[in-house]
């Protein structure tokens, strides 16, 4: 199978992974670099994630123009993907959510910090992005490239970031790496708050995390993201693709 058809078949499995999860609903969107072409980027139509099909995949350029004749419309949030792919060069695929776990995080002052080692993806520590910062008033929605380029800058080298009264945002370097964050982010929220309404809790210290981070970077097919991947496809009820690249 071509690369690109093979990518696009992972996208849309992606699609329905996030949606089965609880992560996307009606909104959110995931979306992956074309694997030929590093100035471009592969995204679905305006739809619920759960409907995506392979058909349904747009090309965008990293300013988020559309490329391609897919008819429909683009997600107006493209531009949250076009400025990730175009500032961070390793980044493979990227997840926009409006995940009620991490949300609180993003209203209170309160960090969203890993407490468990699957959650190490995360980072030491979630940024918190605000429009209202650097664009007073607006409808919140990232809907310009200069809003693009100001959540990549508040994300810098990091996977993700909250979204004040909005969402969040999660970076991989592959599909897999994305929605394993995308997931672990919502999944660590909600241990966050539960461990915080018993007491003080107890988050990873750096050297933990790196040392997580090291092994799943060292993973084999069947192993880290790999191993959730043909979990999720499970459930989804996707064939998955054992084996195949991370
Ligand atoms: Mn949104």
């Amino acid at each position: 199978m071509a690369k690109l058809d093979s990518l696009i078949e992972d996208l849309v499995a992606a699609n329905r992974i996030l949606a089965n999860e609880g992560i996307v609903d009606a909104f959110g969107h995931i979306s992956a670099r074309h694997p030929d072409d590093d100035g471009r980027f592969l995204l679905s139509r305006a739809i619920s994630p759960e409907l995506v099909e392979p058909g349904d995949i747009m090309e965008f350029t990293l300013d988020g123009a559309h490329t391609d004749s897919v008819p429909g419309k683009p997600y107006l949030e493209r531009f949250i993907h076009a400025a990730l792919y175009q500032t961070r060069p390793e980044i493979q695929s990227v997840v926009h959510s409006h995940s009620r776990g991490p949300i609180p995080f993003g209203l209170t002052g309160e960090k969203l910090r890993p407490v468990v080692h699957s959650c190490a993806t995360l980072g030491a520590e979630v940024p918190v992005w605000d429009a209202q910062t650097s664009f007073g008033d607006t409808d919140l929605l990232v809907s310009n490239m200069s809003m693009g380029l100001d959540l990549a800058r508040a994300v810098g080298d990091g996977n993700c970031i909250l979204m004040r009264g909005h969402g969040s945002t999660v970076v991989g370097k592959s599909i897999r790496e994305a929605v394993y964050t995308a997931v672990y982010l919502d999944v660590n929220a909600d241990l966050q708050m539960k461990a915080s309404s018993l007491g003080k809790a107890t988050f990873l210290s750096a050297g933990e995390i790196e040392k997580i981070n090291l092994r799943l970077s060292q993973s084999r097919p069947g192993e880290g993201f790999n191993r959730s991947w043909e979990y999720w496809c499970r459930r989804a009820g996707i064939h998955s693709k054992p084996g195949e690249s991370l």
